[in-house]
């Protein structure tokens, strides 16, 4: 893009409820509602002692309930936001990183709400 943030929508705003303070100013922004260290965040509020994404990727792989929730509603979150993208530049393939992006039930919830979301032509191939 003309400035170097083209496919940026990590910031771009959301249905969800920050949890935590963004410095990109933008009120409930996907980063600070779904992003790994906003679950985080959630999980400490609730009791849980931990203390980054690794922990997180740990209690999904233990089986943890109340994780696998957390990480399931911020990734239909994820793909309410990148189902915009989709319908909008109908790419080929879309791809995944970080520490989060091996957590099926979080992998399955943002392909379950792009698929929910896009035009069937969209998603069909
Ligand atoms: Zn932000």
């Amino acid at each position: 893009g003309a400035s170097g943030a083209a496919g940026e929508i990590s910031h771009s705003r959301s249905s969800g409820r920050s949890v935590i303070h963004c410095w990109c100013g933008t009120p409930d922004c996907l980063e600070s509602v779904a992003g790994g260290a906003a679950i985080v965040a959630r999980l400490q509020e609730e009791g849980y002692d931990i203390g980054g994404t690794t922990d997180l990727v740990a209690l999904a792989s233990a089986g943890d309930a109340r994780t696998i929730a957390l990480l399931r509603e911020a990734g239909g979150l994820i793909g309410e936001v990148l189902s915009y993208v989709v319908n909008f530049l109908n790419p080929d393939l879309v791809t995944f990183g970080g520490q989060l992006s091996v957590v099926q039930p979080f992998v399955a919830a943002i392909r379950g709400a792009v698929f929910q979301q896009c035009l069937p032509v969209v998603t069909d191939a």
